[in-house]
């Protein structure tokens, strides 16, 4: 791969990572305190809702949940795509050894498989 293509997918990897990492903040943010403590306050309201509100509130941090592990699993991902690029190994499949499409790299920047060997592990 030359230094160019690199460059370029480096680019789209550097773009996601920050994309990630203020996703992953804003769902911390969202989620500060404790699913206890919020709880606590919407039950404290004692209003007819509250058991409804109580259910929304515990799904909607499971959500959260959820996609902060989404994005901080796809965040190692990027950074190991990222390490690849300086050793020289990116853009190769860790399956066949086969290099990896030029369309597939760009649609998915930090994957490891080329297209044949992801439908086969999928
Ligand atoms: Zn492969």
């Amino acid at each position: 791969m030359t230094s160019i293509e690199t460059d370029h997918y480096k680019k789209l990897l550097e773009t996601e990572r920050a994309r990630l990492h203020d996703a992953v903040a804003f769902l911390e943010k969202e989620n500060a305190g404790s699913v206890e403590e919020e709880l606590g306050e919407i039950s404290g309201r004692g209003d007819d809702n509250h058991l409804a509100d109580m259910a929304t509130a515990t799904y909607d941090r499971e959500l959260d949940e959820g996609l902060e592990e989404g994005a901080q699993n796809t965040l190692g991902e990027v950074e190991a795509a990222l390490q690849r690029i300086e050793d020289g190994s990116y853009g190769v499949c860790e399956v066949c050894g086969e290099p990896i499409g030029a369309e597939r790299l760009s649609a998915i920047p930090w994957t490891r498989l080329c297209i044949d060997d992801a439908r086969r592990l999928a």
